[in-house]
């Protein structure tokens, strides 16, 4: 199959299949491409496999890392229970999960302008490191970064604060924000 030259961006396609598309010309230009080149076409198809399946990957506890606002809201749309914390930078923000609760959630805000690419890096207790994302592409300079941790996994963490710290990745590895999570193993009773 012939390599397209003028891929379509993956956030794109991604958004298109999630029908998170905002404007009509843009779903027009993506369906025109999409027609002529089986290239894209086929990437679409690719995708498309791999969100059938989304709802039941998460159930099962196979969905963490980082992932884009599109899935996010196809996760949402599909009844997954995301538990969802917010952070901006230097904030100290409680975390804690409840009975039902299938996801967590935790965007990180910070200011993205200049900046493609970020490097998240979770430790623990001791500057212990517990996870490590490199080259994670930024969704526009007022955008958030999305990590994903299954409520499974959460559930069997012992109460311990969190550090989170993201740079720019390249050369100069900016530091963009520090988070803190402050996890709470006790679920209070609904
Ligand atoms: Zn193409």
């Amino acid at each position: 199959m012939a390599t397209c030259k003028a891929q379509i961006p993956e956030e794109t396609l991604l958004d298109y299949w999630a029908r998170d598309l905002a404007d009509g010309d843009e779903t027009d230009r993506v369906e025109e491409h999409l027609f002529a080149c089986g290239d894209c076409s086929a990437r679409l198809r690719h995708l498309a496999a791999l969100g059938t399946g989304l709802g039941t990957l998460v159930r099962q506890g196979r969905v963490s890392g980082i992932v884009s606002r599109a899935i996010l809201n196809r996760l949402q749309r599909e009844g997954v229970h995301v538990r969802m914390f917010s952070l901006v930078p230097g904030e100290t923000v409680p975390c804690a999960i409840f009975p039902g609760d299938d996801l967590v959630v935790t965007a990180l805000r910070a200011d993205f302008s200049g900046v493609d690419a970020v490097t998240l890096s979770v430790t623990g207790p001791g500057e212990s490191p517990i996870a490590r994302f490199e080259d994670v592409p930024v969704p526009g300079p007022g955008g958030e970064v999305l990590w994903v941790t299954p409520a499974a996994v959460v559930h069997e963490m012992p109460s311990m604060r969190l550090q989170l710290t993201l740079a720019s990745a390249g050369a100069t590895r900016a530091e963009l924000g520090r988070y803190v999570l402050e996890h709470s193993a006790s679920t209070p009773s609904a």
